[in-house]
């Protein structure tokens, strides 16, 4: 009873906590906001979060896995360990379109009040500064460096147009294709030549054609980078750019086969030559920690927003925090911040991202983070829960 009270007062001081750094995180949300740096380049808004996060008391370790803008602050010594990750990079052209200016004023935000809760009962809080969300997924180059081996669980918050606890993230791998062709006069000597861009407009209409049976929940979208010179020539090289999605890891192999088996077809038909690489980047699909999911979901709740486990329109595209949660339970809820109809990736975003509703929602997000981590410092037995769903899904 009396340690139920002690929890309850300690969820009250947290929230408290973050009610009294509100200014100070708003600001820091919009000073990066007004400052958008694209992957990798996130020089000021690093030097801003780890300033923040030394002058309440956290040790900084900057340039991890050799990423000049990848950081990790820390507090405390023993279990668990409890990271939060913030991200920070824009987009090229549209800013903060994607409000990772929210994302990462609320992990330092909920980190620092979770101090109160790591003085009074051990454990330890991090915040991972991630960069290149959009343009690399710098979480996988993390993951694969090891910044996550002395994890117990790890956490982050995106703002979005609607409110999930556990987020659908799809399996993805990026494509580069070229064809290469022959150059006569497209007029004069029509015969002679082989046209690298026929080529792939061809594999545009078979990835078309095969779209029609696969997976509702798989897509395959891609851009063309080069459609040759000039309307008189017949185009000698031809590019694009794909992205294949899919569920589970399985099924994104079997499409990314299919998909390449559109651009062999078409090579052979046009005698072109077709070369290809896919990234070496890939993002997992997102494997949420229920248990993790279901402690954020009713802090959220007990501050008045109402956010379900699994949203049924849920759609979200894909992420590198998926990569993080295949090797610790991990969460990656998101909040509302504008109406359903407004695009993610669009300048109305970008403008929500600065918006007094943006504010609303990092300042909520960071008190039911903090609150979560008082739950996991103060309940050993939920923590080994975190991690037994962890071992028995995998
Ligand atoms: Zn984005
Ligand atoms: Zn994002």
């Amino acid at each position: 009873m009396g340690e139920n009270l002690n929890i309850e007062r300690l969820r009250a001081s947290v929230t408290n906590e973050i009610d009294a750094q509100r200014h100070q995180l708003s600001e820091l949300s919009l000073k990066i906001h007004a400052n958008p740096e694209l992957g990798f380049h996130e020089v000021k808004a690093t030097a801003w979060l780890t300033q923040y996060l030394e002058e309440n008391g956290f040790s900084i370790e900057r340039g991890i896995c050799e990423l000049p803008t990848a950081f990790r602050g820390s507090y405390g010594q023993g279990k668990p360990t409890i990271a939060i990750l913030a991200e920070y990079d824009a987009l090229p052209g549209l800013g903060h379109a994607c409000g990772h200016n929210l994302i990462a004023a609320c992990a330092v935000g909920a980190a620092v009040a979770s101090k109160l809760a790591i003085d009074q009962l051990g454990g330890s809080i991090l915040v991972i500064g991630t960069p290149s969300e959009e343009i690399y997924g710098g979480k996988i180059i993390m993951a694969d460096r090891g910044a996550f081996n002395n994890v117990d669980m790890a956490m982050m918050v995106h703002p979005w147009v609607y409110n999930t606890a556990a987020t659908q993230g799809l399996a993805m791998q990026n494509l580069e294709v070229e064809f290469f062709g022959k150059a006569v006069h497209a007029a004069a000597r029509p015969e002679a030549g082989i046209n690298a861009l026929e080529a792939m407009l061809n594999s545009f209409a078979a990835i078309n054609s095969l779209r029609q049976h696969i997976k509702s929940t798989a897509r395959i979208h891609g851009i063309i980078t080069d459609g040759g010179q000039a309307a008189s020539i017949v185009p000698t090289h031809s590019a694009a750019n794909f992205m294949v999605r899919a569920e589970d890891d399985a099924y994104l192999d079997e499409l990314k086969q299919k998909v390449l088996n559109c651009f062999i077809g078409a090579a052979t038909a046009s005698g072109a030559r077709l070369e290809y690489k896919w990234d070496e980047v890939r993002c997992a699909p997102m494997r949420n920690n229920l248990t993790l999911a279901r402690l954020f979901r009713q802090n959220m709740q007990s501050l008045g927003r109402r956010m379900p486990l699994f949203n049924p329109i849920s759609a979200f595209g894909s992420t590198d925090m998926a990569n993080v949660s295949q090797l610790v339970p991990g969460i990656h809820p998101l909040v509302a911040i504008a109406p359903k109809d407004v695009l993610v990736h669009s300048p109305q975003f970008a403008e929500v991202a600065a918006s007094e509703a943006g504010i609303r929602g990092l300042v909520d997000a960071a008190k039911a983070l903090a609150m979560t981590a008082v739950d996991l410092v103060a309940n050993p037995e939920i923590a080994v829960k975190v991690k037994k769903e962890f071992k028995q899904n995998k």
